[in-house]
């Protein structure tokens, strides 16, 4: 999407928001219209959370009156994470960052420890990835310490690639070169 394209729709409807925000804090209106003009106002602010993941903040960012840095042009607060991800229809699509582990510490349990457990089907692969530091654990009534790993599991076809920092686990079956 062009950068003056988007720019000038987050204008628009910034615009539109103000102006339904209008009602909101207008005290003659209806109960009634004060529902209707919420909800208009809430489907804005989805439409503006997808105009958002459009906006590259191509201009930087504002300090805001309670100390907050909001890009000049859709307003979103510098280092929020989005709710939503937008690919490109074409192309390669990229999602998230490499994580790995960051810390020396043994964390006390394997919540604590967690930095990513995210899972994606696409187009009918699936790929798994798991990222935690270190932590404590036991087995069969013995303390042990997990290792700090990163982890990324491939299922296609009934095989599952398994990587992690130490060990690469491909189990080829006899099948697995004929089609399915
Ligand atoms: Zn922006």
């Amino acid at each position: 999407m062009e950068k003056e394209q988007v720019k000038k729709e987050i204008k628009k409807l910034l615009r539109s928001m103000d102006y339904v925000s209008n009602f909101l804090n207008n005290e003659k209106i209806s109960e009634k219209d004060l529902q209707i003009f919420f909800r208009i106002y809430q489907q804005l602010g989805l439409a503006w959370e997808f105009w958002g993941l459009q906006c590259s903040h191509w201009d930087g960012y504002k300090k805001t009156k309670d100390d907050k840095e909001v890009c000049k042009i859709c307003g979103k607060v510098k280092g929020v994470d989005d709710f939503y991800y937008l690919f490109p229809r074409e192309g390669p699509k990229k999602l998230g960052t490499k994580l790995k582990p960051n810390s020396k510490k043994t964390f006390e349990n394997e919540r604590e420890a967690k930095i990513l457990s995210d899972t994606i089907n696409f187009h009918g692969a699936s790929v798994n990835v798991e990222v935690h530091n270190s932590y404590k654990s036991t087995l069969s009534g013995h303390k042990i310490n997990i290792a700090a790993d990163r982890s990324v599991q491939l299922k296609e076809r009934g095989i599952e690639c398994y990587i992690d920092q130490y060990l690469i686990k491909v189990p080829i079956m006899e099948k697995a070169g004929k089609k399915i």
